[in-house]
């Protein structure tokens, strides 16, 4: 409660919250005080002449390092106990390259980032680290993901701790999104919230009933494979017409190519049809281009109707729109809230807000950055 109450806690209001006595209170946080993990300031708002006394996590206490790794590139933040950002790092990547090229290059950026903030890596307290597939949690590994080659069930968690010697979590990348947001984006206070990752994939973070939902074999939340056309394009998971086939980062570049193929008069045209990337896509549509924007669109009606029915299922109270191709803003919200108000059933659809990703690109990484403190905590309780 302390970590996700902006601006601090009294412990008058902690008590009220958590049913406890003020004795009981203060109990705890005296131990916590005493090992250096939380302090009290005086700058909560004025009422009547008295500043309440607030309790905050000290930003001093560790640091912590967050990684989002996509199918294209990779985000790395270093941040503080209280999760502010000290550094951070985004670079091109290319998840298909198996683990054996890929962790040796996390492990390299990592290290000069450390570098820029005199740290090394014994001066870390855990690691968190979204990865794009369906993970075994326990396991600290991915299983059978349709767009990491090379990465079914390799041990990515023990590797890296063997590494690094630090604790790490790894999660998907999307469940760690709606993580990020309801942590400190669009989705504070929201305890049914669904996080869409937009990129070369597509996939779903969900929070429900204030708790991150993975399903029996974290699984749960895979709407990239939902069948939108039953004979549409190939899926990287070997099925016709998913939702990722059809909308996700590759989709839109290769419609693109296609637009340019049928002599479509575009801007797109000056960019080479094998180099083309969903970015350009998006950089055209928000420059203008009527062909590039006409993509985007038909992107998000086919998001939308995924959409709406992970509305009609969950009843979720926020949906957040984040990943790459999601800096397209209103052209690709727009057609989402739009088939969700016409497909959804009116109370799940009225009760929805669809917003885009406060956190940006930051989204997933922020999630890892939670996630690191949750197991960085739950081992100080163990000592
Ligand atoms: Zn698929």
């Amino acid at each position: 409660m302390i970590r996700f109450t902006p601006g601090g806690i009294s412990r008058a209001e902690l008590a009220r919250q958590m049913y406890l006595t003020r004795s009981a209170i203060s109990t705890i946080i005296d131990d916590l005080k005493t090992i250096g993990l939380v302090y009290e300031t005086e700058n909560g708002p004025t009422s009547r002449g008295r500043r309440p006394i607030l309790l905050e996590i000290n930003p001093g206490y560790g640091f912590i390092v967050g990684i989002d790794m996509g199918a294209t590139h990779l985000g790395i933040v270093v941040t503080d106990y209280s999760a502010h950002v000290l550094e951070e790092v985004e670079f091109s990547f290319s998840v298909d390259k198996g683990p054996r090229i890929c962790l040796p290059q996390i492990d390299a950026h990592l290290k000069d980032l450390l570098h820029k903030l005199n740290l090394d890596i014994q001066h870390i307290s855990a690691v968190g680290m979204g990865v794009p597939g369906p993970v075994v949690a326990d396991a600290g590994a991915v299983s059978a993901p349709p767009i990491m080659p090379g990465w079914d069930g390799y041990p990515i968690r023990s590797q890296l701790e063997g590494l690094w010697k630090v604790p790490i979590s790894i999660g998907n990348d999307a469940e760690f999104g709606a993580l990020g947001e309801w942590a400190y984006g669009a989705g504070r206070g929201e305890n049914n919230l669904a996080y869409i990752k937009v990129g070369s994939g597509v996939g779903a973070g969900l929070l429900l009933g204030g708790h991150i939902y993975r399903g029996t074999t974290g699984c749960a939340g895979e709407i990239g494979h939902v069948t939108i056309q039953e004979n549409g394009p190939l899926c990287t998971c070997g099925n016709h017409g998913c939702l990722e086939a059809v909308a996700g980062g590759r989709a839109i570049a290769r419609n693109a190519k296609y637009a340019i193929e049928a002599g479509r008069r575009t801007q797109l045209s000056t960019i080479d049809p094998e180099k083309m990337l969903a970015r350009d896509v998006a950089d055209a549509a928000r420059m203008g281009d009527l062909v590039a924007q006409k993509i985007v669109t038909d992107a998000g009606a086919y998001i939308g109707i995924a959409v709406a029915s992970l509305v009609n299922l969950f009843n979720p109270s926020m949906v957040v729109i984040g990943g790459g191709v999601s800096q397209m803003g209103d052209l690709l919200l727009e057609p989402i809230r739009k088939a969700v108000r016409e497909r959804s059933l009116r109370s799940a659809a009225q009760a929805v807000r669809i917003t885009s990703a406060v956190l940006g690109r930051r989204s997933s990484s922020m999630g890892a950055v939670v996630q690191a403190i949750n197991i960085s905590l739950d081992q100080l309780v163990e000592v």
